[in-house]
């Protein structure tokens, strides 16, 4: 392409609310044959709120969720922040944890008043040696109804079932239709457990699913999408999703995620509407159809 032609389409897609960091990526991006999105806050808002607490009645539920909001407080995951703002809406004070660690991919651990908190996925008590079987069967249907849903343990023992649910962006099915009917493939992915991946994945009209992904494992599978003679765009908000976006053959992040996500990416989406990676693709597609 000429750099005039190049700098036409990059305003243009400026114009788009598409920042192309450079213009080598204006003319990557018409060679794409696969998109790898995001679930959570590209997918989805990412903004989760907190809709089911279902708690044993072996400890006081007001003092059992002061002590899981101790231990969310700690953590920078989006759900931690949903589960932490539920509880306090409650009318809950928060005490001090005495010791806090994130498992990342998995949940947390923390100490408070003297008690051991675990919030996670399945298998983080599975893990730990906690029997979770007695809410398995509730946790699977808040999972296929698209709520992400974590267990609570007490001193190595079930004590709870949380579920937080987060709404998809309006504009997200069409933007994979688009994407679809442009003749690529569009492939969702995500840390979050299979089921509530696959209900929020139907809703999006996404068919191709890469769920339970730990956060380092994002960058293998766009790797291994390129091994088998994909050409792939990841499109992502979060500091999980860098090494990804650094990965893949054009990296896009969403405008308003986090700005490590956006220094590792070759675009930046300004408006968070994922619309804006056909106009992209589009955008290329017509600049490199200029150059004779
Ligand atoms: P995503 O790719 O959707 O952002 P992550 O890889 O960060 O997901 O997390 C995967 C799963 O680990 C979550 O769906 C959740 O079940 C569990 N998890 C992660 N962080 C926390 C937390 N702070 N509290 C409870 N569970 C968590
Ligand atoms: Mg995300």
């Amino acid at each position: 392409a000429t750099p005039t032609s190049i700098m036409a389409g990059s305003g243009r897609a400026a114009e788009l609310g598409i920042l192309f960091k450079g213009g080598e990526h204006l003319e990557s991006a018409h060679r794409l044959t696969t998109v790898v999105l995001d679930k959570t806050g590209t997918i989805t808002h990412g903004k989760p709120v907190l809709t089911n607490v279902k708690l044993e009645n072996r400890w006081d539920a007001g003092e059992l969720l002061s002590w899981i909001g101790a231990a969310e407080r700690h953590s920078e995951h989006p759900l931690a922040e949903a589960i932490v703002e539920g509880i306090k809406e409650r009318g809950i004070a928060l005490p001090a944890a005495s010791h806090f660690e994130a498992i990342p991919g998995h949940g947390v651990r923390a100490t408070v008043e003297g008690h051991e908190l675990l919030v996670g996925t399945r298998k983080l008590m599975t893990e730990e040696g906690v029997d979770a079987s007695a809410l398995l069967a509730d946790m699977t249907g808040l999972e296929e109804a698209g709520r992400t849903a974590m267990l609570v343990a007490v001193d190595g023992r079930l004590a709870g079932l949380l579920a937080v649910a987060d709404t998809i962006r309006e504009t997200s099915r069409e933007a994979v239709a688009r994407l679809k009917a442009m003749g690529i493939e569009v492939v969702m992915i995500t840390g979050d457990n299979e089921r509530t991946a696959r209900a929020i994945a139907k809703e999006a009209g996404v068919d191709r699913v890469l769920a339970e992904v730990l956060p380092e494992g994002k960058a293998a599978e766009v790797k291994k999408l390129q091994q088998s003679g994909a050409i792939v765009a990841m499109v992502g908000d979060g500091i999980n999703d860098a090494p990804a976006l650094a990965t893949a053959d054009v990296g896009i992040a969403i405008g308003g995620g986090t700005d490590v996500a956006i220094e590792a990416a070759d675009v930046t989406l300004m408006r968070g509407d994922l619309n804006g990676i056909a106009d992209a693709i589009l955008m290329s597609r017509k600049t490199m159809a200029n150059i004779k």
